[in-house]
């Protein structure tokens, strides 16, 4: 599948959206990226991309990206270091396991609305939201060629 088909079959709003309603339970703040391939260490490749979108700048380091390498059929979930610190190991991996699933049956939207809840719902453990939450990280899809 071409990364145009992959993205022809989300469905964005319905994505953002899922990342508002997650941040409305912690201060962690979710981004969606998306390219083609990885180009081989995907882990490697969606650090370099997690710090180029300025996602390390946020007060608590909670910043965390779900990385997509669509043409692949590959992903990762990358949490910043405040998490690291905080969350017990394997922290994402039933999400990511869900999400492995999804990806098999061709469910692309429903896999990462699924996952976005469930990174919210983990989060809101170590880093619940506070009345004055600022939204740190725009609610957004990074798509690039
Ligand atoms: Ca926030
Ligand atoms: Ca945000």
């Amino acid at each position: 599948m071409t990364q145009k088909e992959f993205v022809a079959k989300l469905d964005q709003p319905r994505i953002v959206a899922a990342i508002s309603a997650a941040e409305g339970r912690t201060s962690g703040e979710i981004r969606v990226h998306i390219q083609p391939k990885s180009g081989g260490d995907i882990r490697k490749v969606a650090e370099r991309t997690f710090e180029r979108l300025g996602m390390t700048k946020t007060a608590l380091r909670n910043g965390v990206l779900l990385f997509i390498a669509c043409e692949e059929q590959k992903f990762t979930i990358l949490g910043d270091q405040g998490i690291d610190e905080k969350v017990p190991a394997g922290f994402w991996d039933d999400i990511a396991a869900k999400l492995t699933i999804r990806f098999q049956n061709g469910e692309f939207t429903d896999g990462i609305v699924e996952a976005i809840a469930g990174a919210g719902e983990h989060l809101a453990t170590y880093f619940p939201r506070a009345a004055d939450d600022v939204d740190e990280l725009a609610n957004e899809i990074n798509i690039e060629p």
